[in-house]
């Protein structure tokens, strides 16, 4: 069949989600999990339906066909559709759901596959009747036969990625004539008697498959930095990371002036994305007149939770020519751990003077900076 790539195709996707997981070690299949606010299958359903990809079918099992079922419900064009005892299996009843012109197989367990080796997959299935998105080996790859290993050229070895596109009407009667083992659908269109061609995958586009997948999974974390300064004057209490301190000036603001726990709330917004606290918190507003700062990092600590971020470590300095800090910055850090509820480890405050010069080194200011990292739930929790 010949096809022409200014007519209008019909291009679908086949999403596998019909396996059990259970090298992820998860009580439940790993396309359910939670990876900042989306299942693992909302962040491939959402990045295929961003191309020229007009309808999913998901193959899942009978045992998570309601919960893929609640997730798909939201979406207009994509169905599901039970899968078989193996993925060849899963694949054609699959592509028997939706005929098409061009077909994308994608595995569930690929959150991070971008829209560019999607349209890149389809062009070349377009062109060439396939277009199977690979990496380059990075390692070097051995064959081994009874206990003696042979080198493989690397130079020439792939690691095969899903998507993998195919002309519909040619990997239908690949699967269709399918007899034997096969570790992914070029193989079977391959033993039909065609030749697979490859596109760029990327590094990034890995299949989740173990415990360690889960608790380190690529983009998942985002740094933050604030800095803040505040005046010292006569008649105020001096307020650092919640802990009041003995000393004959305090800083001056329209909040307590706790100038560590907002440069804190500002690395926290700043890293997930939101207004920082001259905007969230304006000190024309009444309400914030003399608040403890404590209290509005709470409300910092719910926003970012709300993105379904949470706090990997807090890194803090304090400059300050007086009063000392060594004595109090274990409470410092105890009282900021316990309102962002985190461990004390996680949250480090260090301590440091401009050697008298400039308005700090002469007495008469505080100022703070921090940093954060903050990163994406993987819990399972939202
Ligand atoms: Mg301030």
């Amino acid at each position: 069949m010949k096809y022409n790539a200014d007519s209008p195709l019909n291009i679908a996707a086949v999403i596998v989600c019909a396996g059990k997981g259970e090298r992820s070690g998860l009580p439940y299949n790993k396309i359910l999990h939670v990876i900042g606010r989306k299942t693992v299958l909302e962040k491939s359903l959402d990045t295929f339906l961003h191309t020229r990809v007009s309808h999913i079918t998901v193959v899942t099992s009978n045992d998570d066909i309601s919960a893929v079922r609640d997730i798909t419900s939201a979406y207009d064009n994509v169905t599901v559709t039970l899968g078989g005892d193996t993925r060849a299996q899963s694949v054609y009843l699959g592509l028997q759901a939706y005929p098409c012109d061009i077909v994308l197989i994608h595995d569930g367990a690929r959150p991070y596959v971008t829209e560019d080796i999607i349209e890149h997959a389809i062009d070349s299935a377009i062109e060439y009747g396939s277009g199977i998105a690979a990496v380059p080996c990075v390692d070097t790859v051995k064959r081994v036969k009874g206990d003696k290993a042979h080198s493989l050229p690397r130079a020439e070895l792939f690691n095969a990625q899903t998507p993998q596109a195919f002309r519909y009407s040619e990997i239908t009667d690949a699967y269709s004539r399918a007899n034997g083992t096969f570790t992914d659908d070029a193989e079977v269109y391959e033993s039909a008697g065609y030749t697979p061609r490859l596109v760029e995958g990327a590094y990034d586009n890995v299949k989740l498959t173990t415990p360690a997948d889960f608790i380190n999974p690529n983009k998942s974390c985002r740094i933050g930095i604030g800095f803040d300064l505040h005046r010292l004057v006569e008649g105020r209490k001096l307020i650092l990371g919640g802990v009041t301190l003995d000393y004959h000036l305090g800083l001056l603001g329209h909040s307590d002036a706790d100038v560590l726990t907002h440069a804190i709330m500002d690395a926290l917004l700043s890293a997930a994305d939101l207004p920082d606290i001259g905007v969230l918190f304006p000190d024309t507003d009444d309400k914030y007149l003399g608040i403890s700062s404590i209290t509005l990092l709470k409300q910092v600590l719910s926003e970012v939770e709300r993105k379904g971020l949470r706090i990997g470590n807090i890194s803090a300095v304090i400059i300050a020519q007086q009063p000392k800090l060594a004595p109090v910055i274990g409470d410092i850090r105890r009282s900021l751990a316990d309102a962002l509820n985190i461990k004390v480890t996680q949250i480090n405050v260090s301590a440091t003077t401009t050697e008298k010069l400039g308005l700090i080194g002469e007495g008469n200011a505080i100022a703070a900076n921090a940093s954060c990292l903050l990163m994406e739930n993987t819990d399972g929790k939202n």
